[in-house]
């Protein structure tokens, strides 16, 4: 990475380059996007010889984990399945691990790879350059400085939540009160005592009304749509966990109902404290739309003891009132919207076949969703976590690897020529000559 630094540097000084912003020619793959999808697809990458560089808007590595969670944040998944390739959780790490000692895993992963993201390098565009066959990767520092980055290979690691999702409700901006995503909540201390609506009961949703109850504050919760709840803990195992292996021997349905009377038998009936349940079974609904059960941590015992109060959508906002669609009006002092995030791909990738620019969602689903055209890769896209990015990252290396081989023989041939003739121009013969021996 240093040497790209000082690559970067001398290029920008460098007469032969004639352009508007520096051009960087990158002879592995660009990663863009440091959260634990990109790391992970660099160190798999790092692991078969192939170099890489990562750029990062934000000034750290994973920073969705480390700036835009709340601070009582735990992996909602046990361990085992939040690994990332070929590095373990460390062993006196609880099951589910705090995002603190998540995030120092994922620090001391990116250390033992060698992984040094360029940062605060906002990606604005990348396009494809069929007429010499790579990239154009163009991004943008603090100071408005541009640069652009050329590449075989790009491997989309921006994420399924790059961007916050904040619902257009009526009257919202007339609310007095503060409006918060849950990409800004930290803590329930500083709502003590007043009265909040969460709206959104997904698992953050879920687990910021908990945090509130912890700090005497008194949420409601809106639930628009039905939603499965299911314990985190089922039998003594963790209800993923427990999934996967039933799933191993029995069809999803099978397993959806056993998951559905455990949950019974645990909770009661959901629907007698305003929690309906989806007419599909949680695991066939996440496979067909995506949409992820939450695993409770407490939530539905306040549910149920009314410290949490249900309610269903917002009809519109007064300066501090809240009108709901079964005609009752409330005050509240403050509105959390637990409304989720979106893929930021459509506003920087000038690419259509690979990623909808409806959603920024790659178009095929998993597992045929981490390869698209002329070296174009997403990693992180899976709608299955971090195990998801993970068996990107290793297809994604091992696919890499194959054309890396390949135009490295061919490479080092042409080099070898070049170098003979006008050395300061490798960077430009190196790009041209690899359009000549694209596959
Ligand atoms: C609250 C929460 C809890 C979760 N818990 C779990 C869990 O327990 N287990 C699990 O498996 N999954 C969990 N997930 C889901 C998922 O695993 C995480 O969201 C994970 O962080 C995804 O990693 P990623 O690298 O794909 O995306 P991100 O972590 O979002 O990283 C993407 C990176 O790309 C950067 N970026 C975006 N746009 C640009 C750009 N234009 N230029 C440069 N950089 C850019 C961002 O700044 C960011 O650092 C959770 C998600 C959330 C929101």
């Amino acid at each position: 990475m240093t040497c790209l630094r000082e690559l970067q540097g001398k290029m920008a000084n460098d007469h032969h380059f004639n352009h508007s912003r520096p051009r960087v020619w990158v002879p592995g793959p660009v990663i863009v996007g440091a959260g634990p999808s990109g790391l992970a697809a660099a160190a798999c990458l790092k692991d078969k010889g192939v170099p890489s560089i990562v750029l990062e808007r934000s000034n750290c590595i994973a920073s969705l984990w480390q700036l835009k969670t709340y601070d009582r944040l735990r992996l909602h998944l046990p361990k085992k399945y939040c690994e990332l390739p070929m590095m373990p959780f460390p062993k006196e790490y609880p099951t589910y691990p705090s995002k603190q000692e998540f995030v120092e895993y994922l620090e001391n992963y990116a250390k033992r790879f060698e992984i040094e993201p360029v940062f605060e390098q906002v990606v604005e565009s990348a396009e494809y350059d069929e007429s010499v066959g790579f990239w154009r990767v163009v991004s943008v520092g603090l100071k408005g400085e541009e640069v652009e980055y050329e590449c075989r290979w790009l491997v989309v690691a921006t994420g399924e939540n790059a961007e916050a999702v904040v619902p257009e409700i009526e009257g919202m901006e007339e609310f007095d009160g503060e409006v918060q995503h849950t990409s800004e909540y930290k803590s329930g201390s500083v709502f003590r005592g007043k009265k909040v609506l969460v709206v959104g009961c997904g698992n953050s949703g879920m687990e910021v009304c908990l945090d509130l109850c912890n700090h005497n504050a008194h949420p409601s919760l809106v639930v628009r749509d039905s939603v499965h709840v299911l314990p985190r803990e089922m039998l003594g195992r963790s209800t993923f966990g427990l999934s996967m292996w039933l799933l191993r021997w029995l069809p999803i349905r099978l397993v959806d109902r056993l998951l559905l009377i455990m949950s019974w038998l645990i909770f009661g009936n959901t629907a007698t404290f305003g929690l309906d349940r989806p007419k599909l079974g949680p695991l066939e609904l996440k496979s067909k739309t995506g949409k992820t059960p939450v695993l409770d941590v407490g939530t539905l015992a306040k549910i149920k003891s009314g410290d949490v109060k249900i309610h269903p959508s917002i009809q519109s906002v007064g300066s501090h009132s809240v009108q709901f669609v079964n005609g009752r009006i409330e005050d509240f002092d403050a509105i959390i919207l637990a409304t989720g995030y979106k893929s930021n791909t459509p506003s920087w990738l000038k690419e259509k076949s690979m990623f909808s620019e409806k959603d920024g969602m790659p178009r095929k689903s998993f597992p045929q969703s981490w390869k698209g055209e002329c070296g174009l890769y997403a990693v992180g896209f899976t709608k299955r976590g971090l195990v998801g990015s993970s068996m990107d990252a290793k297809r994604i290396s091992e696919d890499i690897e194959k054309f890396w081989k390949a135009e490295a023989k061919n490479l080092s041939k042409t080099i070898a020529r070049s170098f003979t003739l006008q050395p300061t121009f490798f960077p430009v013969f190196s790009c041209y000559d690899l359009e000549n021996t694209r596959s």
